[in-house]
């Protein structure tokens, strides 16, 4: 049985997958017609000559920049495409007329490679304080920091590598607003998995996770009216890949993208329900949190290196999980974690593998 009424139509556009794929945080299972969207622009290109190819896809690649534009709240001629949402966030920091010493306040959450590119162009990072031991911003208290002191910028992960923790964006963006600072938003994890359109200043995310595009297609939206135009916009692009991905986020919004996000919210619980407390197991979020990543804190004693060998273990079992390291959030701890990530067609048998397989781990 399905898990969401969604999951026999997820499944049935995809092919038939050889393992437990409980990993679209990692990368999502891109539909048949979106690998066709991509393959029959590959053959047009070796066919009719590669910008010949492109030119006749010209209302495709508009339709595809209009509807991802739309999914993330901004406008499409401020988006650009790059190869992943770290190039994104490369072009944005090299290209942005920062001040020299410049500061970022980020959440708890934080992708530990972000903040590798901060420090690289030594851009302070301070944390903002926490609501809550899941590591919700604290909106309020950001409010009274906000008085006091302005840093350049905020930089917030809607969701992290890490925890399906969602972050408050929208009431980030206003307080932040308010006090005249401009937000940079990673939706690397919240695209086409929760709502994105957030009022945010600049968005960066990646084709390949929820949205379950191809790999190799990161995008950047900087608001053309909130900030000087940040020109990233590169000269060469994969065209295959733009159209593949235009094609998963018109599947998104044909499904209906509330629809997918609620559900994909339900799911989250359930796979939390199912998997809570079994063989000393924890889930660190809560039980509720409105997103499908799911983590799970190792029993008491467990090393980073054991919580790797459990991923090995379920995977030739024939679940695919991700072992999640502390450098994905290196402000939240030490710990190892392992990480489910199940999309709309995850079927309550296997959940109950793998609560069944880390039961008899959880000695
Ligand atoms: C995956 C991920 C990234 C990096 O995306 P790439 O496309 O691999 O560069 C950034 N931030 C978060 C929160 C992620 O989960």
């Amino acid at each position: 049985m399905y898990c969401s009424d969604l999951g026999e139509q997820w499944h049935t556009a995809r092919i038939e997958p050889s393992i437990d794929h409980l990993d679209a945080a990692s990368a999502g299972r891109a539909s048949r017609a979106s690998i066709d969207a991509i393959t029959g622009h590959l053959w047009r290109e070796a066919e009719r000559g590669a910008y010949v190819a492109a030119e006749e896809q010209a209302e495709m690649l508009v339709r595809g920049r209009r509807d991802l534009a739309a999914l993330i709240g901004h406008r499409p001629e401020e988006l650009s495409f790059r190869d992943s949402a770290r190039a994104c966030l490369r072009a944005l920091l090299n290209n942005w007329n920062l001040p020299l010493a410049a500061t970022v306040w980020v959440a708890v959450n934080e992708f530990g490679p972000n903040l590798d590119e901060f420090e690289r162009r030594g851009i302070a990072v301070r944390t903002m304080p926490s609501a809550d031991r899941f590591g919700h911003v604290d909106v309020d208290a950001l409010e009274n920091m906000l008085q006091f002191e302005q840093p350049d910028f905020l930089h917030v992960c809607q969701i992290g590598s890490a925890s399906g923790v969602v972050q408050p964006v929208a009431q980030i963006v206003e307080v932040a607003h308010h006090a005249g600072v401009s937000v940079v938003v990673d939706m690397a994890q919240a695209v086409g998995h929760i709502p994105t359109v957030t009022g945010a200043d600049i968005v960066y995310g990646t084709s390949r996770k929820w949205l379950t595009g191809p790999r190799g297609v990161g995008f950047l939206a900087v608001r053309s009216d909130a900030l000087r135009p940040v020109q990233v916009e590169s000269s060469e692009a994969y065209v295959a890949g733009s159209l593949g991905l235009g094609q998963a986020v018109a599947e998104v919004k044909e499904i209906g993208q509330q629809r997918v996000y609620r559900e994909l919210a339900r799911i989250g619980q359930i796979t939390r329900e199912r998997l809570d407390g079994i063989g000393s197991w924890e889930v660190l979020e809560p039980i509720d949190e409105p997103s499908a990543l799911v983590t799970l804190a190792p029993p008491p004693g467990w090393q980073a290196s054991d919580v790797a060998t459990a991923q090995v273990a379920l995977r030739e079992t024939g679940i695919l999980v991700t072992a999640a390291e502390s450098w994905r959030a290196p402000l939240a701890g030490e710990q190892s974690l392992l990480r489910i990530s199940p999309h709309l067609d995850v079927r309550r048998s296997q959940l109950d593998a793998l609560a069944s397989a880390i039961r008899t781990m959880g000695y």
